[in-house]
This record gives C-alpha cells, structure tokens and sequence, in this order.
C-alpha cells in the first residue's frame, strides 16, 4: 500500500507518519530528512542543499530521483508512507507513472486542520535555551511558569512558532499544496480527508486507519 501524506503545519503529521509506520509495518519515507541526512552525509546537493536551507522547493529531478532509489529498497516492498512529496505536480504526475508502472494503488491521506486552532496550539510553544526541552503551554506546561524544569532557564518562544511566522507557513503550505491536492482528486486517486484538528494524535490515528481500511486496490491489480 503507497499512502502519500499531507498535513499542515501543525498537523501531527510526523507522528502520525510514525504511528502508521509502526502499524503497517511499512517504512515513512520522509523527503525532508532524506535531504537532511544526505546534507549531513557531505552529499554535494549543489543549488538544492541552499534552496532547501532557504525553504524553496528543491528541484524536481533531484527529489524524483532520491524518492524512486529509496522506494526500491527491499523494505518498501510491500508498501511505504510518502511525507513530504509529492510536492509539486510535476513531482505528483513521476510518482504516478512510477506507481502504475508497478501496479501499486495510493491512497491520499489530507490532515486537515482548523488554522486558528493550529496557532493557538503552536502559539503556546516555548523552548529552553539551554537544553532545548520543549513545552507548550496549554498541553505541557512547565511546572514554574515559563521557566524549565530542568535547569530553570527562562523559556523562549523560537522564531518558527511566533504568529506571523506560522500564518507564512500555513499560507505557503495551501498555496504550494492546494494544486498538487487538485491535481489527484483530476487523476481520480483515492483521497481521504481527515479532521487532525483537536484530538488526541492516537483518536486522529484511528480516523485514518478507518478511512483508508479495506481499499488496497493493489490487490485487485495483481
Ligand atoms: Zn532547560
């Protein structure tokens, strides 16, 4: 089964990747560490390595190419979680030449979340300075206001959680995805929207299992 994710800022999404993973028993392809782990390894990603550092889309081929070696390895066999491509159409129409080419049905997962709930959630972000412990102020509070339990240091709010810097992101995320969205329900693919808005990540984990359940058209196809 191929389930490509999608989840705004503030989705969950990382964890729901992992609790999908651990249920399937098929690996979470993540493109964002992929190009991490390659940047770290001293792979020389040329212009792609900056544009990614700057949050711009990193070039087609490049990510095509890293996503279909990873999805050849043997553990991706019977399965796979896509986070965080396709990203554009062009990515979204080479993974599905590639998919068809192998008789592999997907299906799209979309989080969905409510935006005003999403700021108010990352809002309440705070982070050490010095040991890097994070809280949040509604759901983990510190035990002394806005000082950490560790080691007492005033708590910060990092520059990617303040208002204006998440209403960017949420804004760039519904520009770049609504066309690639757009594009699968065109194409006729499988998509299912889940509500990832308040709940407990463990209650928006069985939304999608039971959403998705019973339509691993792959089996039809072999
Ligand atoms: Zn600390």
């Amino acid at each position: 089964m191929a389930i490509v994710l999608f989840g705004s800022p503030g989705s969950g999404k990382g964890t729901q990747a992992k609790l999908l993973s651990q249920c399937l028993g098929i690996p979470h392809v993540s493109t964002g560490d992929m190009l991490r782990e390659r940047i770290r390894a001293g792979a020389d990603l040329g212009p792609a390595a900056a544009r990614m550092h700057s949050g711009e889309l990193v070039r087609d081929e490049l990510v095509n190419r890293l996503v279909e070696e990873r999805l050849s390895q043997p553990d991706a066999a019977s399965g796979f979680i896509l986070d965080g491509y396709p990203r554009t159409v062009a990515q979204g129409e080479h993974l599905n030449e590639w998919l068809d080419a192998r008789c592999v049905a997907e299906v799209v997962v979309h989080l969905k979340v409510d935006y005003n709930s999403i700021i108010a959630r990352l809002t309440g972000r705070r982070a050490c300075p010095r040991c890097g412990t994070l809280y949040n102020l509604s759901t983990k509070p510190p035990k002394v206001d806005e000082l950490c339990d560790l080691d007492g240091e005033k708590l910060i709010i990092r520059e990617d959680d303040q208002e204006e810097v998440i209403r960017r992101r949420l804004e760039a995320y519904e520009q770049q995805t609504r066309p690639v969205l757009d594009f699968y329900r065109d194409a006729g693919t499988r998509l299912v929207e889940v509500d990832a808005s308040s709940d407990p990540p463990q209650k928006v984990f069985e939304r999608i299992c039971l959403a998705i359940n019973g339509h691993d058209r792959a089996q039809d196809c072999r």
